[in-house]
């Protein structure tokens, strides 16, 4: 087996809409990458077979071959149990599926497994805006609000595996209605989704108009982060109230993020913050200072933005692997 500085190891991030892989070595640098997108609700078998075409398409670009790989690591919209079983991906439509035991007898490799914004939260821990700190909450804010825990250089997600669960905490009683089907979470308001409820009622219910609704031809649920951007960079009236509230409530699960765990360092990511991240920062960081307790864990706590973009769950299942095979 290679040593030191010359192994290379592949993470894959599999998302509700994309496939996306990098080779890497032990220092976060990527040597080859491959993307496939897909339409969501697809069978594990599929998402298999396509993860192992964009491995090889990525290992091409890195003209490395699969015998130069020394382990893989997988990302996954699921809890993921010590086993390798990924318990329930509700984007894609599984059920205890065998996640890592499929993926080593494919690939060969071996083969670890993570929650993608576990995943996400560890790769900026490593490589991006968390490095070097004990205590790494991860905040996504895409279609939904993911969230991340790492501590002393591991993953927690609770004794079942299935915690950290930031985006389901409730900031409203009696609240929106919520994908995961309960009332106030804090993914109701705070993410892409909960963004898109509020412009659709302020068109709908409150005769608003609004440059989103030609961005999106009227279908809402599938704003773009970058149509986002695009209308709040033009001060749209209902997009800079729809994305200020959605930053509001960021700031609130940043503040209940400090005050249950007073962590170093809050990273920021996710479609909508790599669109908008600097423009929403300071609302955020302000919401989260008037909401958190006590003021001395808001003092000691970087509130910052993600620094590894989208590479950020693939790199961090690398690392993971990296870290779990003791590699
Ligand atoms: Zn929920």
């Amino acid at each position: 087996m290679e040593s030191g500085n010359s192994q290379f190891f592949v993470g894959i991030d599999i998302g509700g809409t994309k496939i996306q892989v990098v080779i890497a070595d032990r220092h976060g640098a990527i040597h080859g990458e491959a993307r496939k997108k897909h339409k969501g609700a697809v069978d594990f078998e599929w998402v298999v077979g396509r993860s192992v075409a964009a491995v090889d398409a990525a290992l091409d670009k890195a003209k490395l071959g699969r015998k130069e790989i020394s382990a893989l690591g997988i990302g996954a919209p699921s809890p993921i149990l010590p086993d390798g079983t990924a318990v329930h991906a509700p984007n894609l439509g599984w059920q205890n599926v065998p996640l890592v035991a499929t993926f080593a007898q494919e690939l060969g490799w071996p083969t670890y497994a993570a929650n993608d914004c576990d995943a996400g939260t560890f790769g900026e821990h490593r490589f991006g805006a968390g490095q070097a700190a004990q205590t790494v909450v991860g905040l996504f804010m895409g279609t939904g609000i993911g969230g991340g825990l790492v501590r002393n250089g591991e993953i927690l997600a609770g004794d079942n595996y299935q915690g950290a669960e930031f985006g389901h905490t409730k900031v409203q009683v009696g609240g929106q209605r919520c994908g995961c089907g309960a009332r106030g979470c804090l993914e109701a308001y705070a993410s892409k989704l909960g963004i898109a409820s509020f412009v659709a009622h302020q068109v709908n219910c409150e005769g608003r108009e609004t440059m989103l609704t030609e961005l999106c031809d009227g279908d809402y649920r599938s704003l773009r982060s970058s149509a986002l951007a695009k209308a709040y960079r033009a001060t749209d009236a209902v997009a800079v109230a729809a994305i200020d509230q959605a930053a509001d409530y960021l700031g609130i699960g940043v503040a209940n993020a400090i005050t249950l765990l007073a962590p170093s360092v809050i990273v920021l990511g996710g479609g909508v913050i790599e669109a908008l991240g600097s423009l929403l920062l300071n609302r955020v960081v302000s919401a989260a200072e008037q909401a958190s307790w006590p003021p001395g864990s808001f003092a000691d706590t970087s509130i910052r933005l993600a620094k590894l973009g989208d590479h950020a769950v693939a790199l961090g299942a690398a690392a993971w692997a990296i870290q779990r095979g003791q590699f």
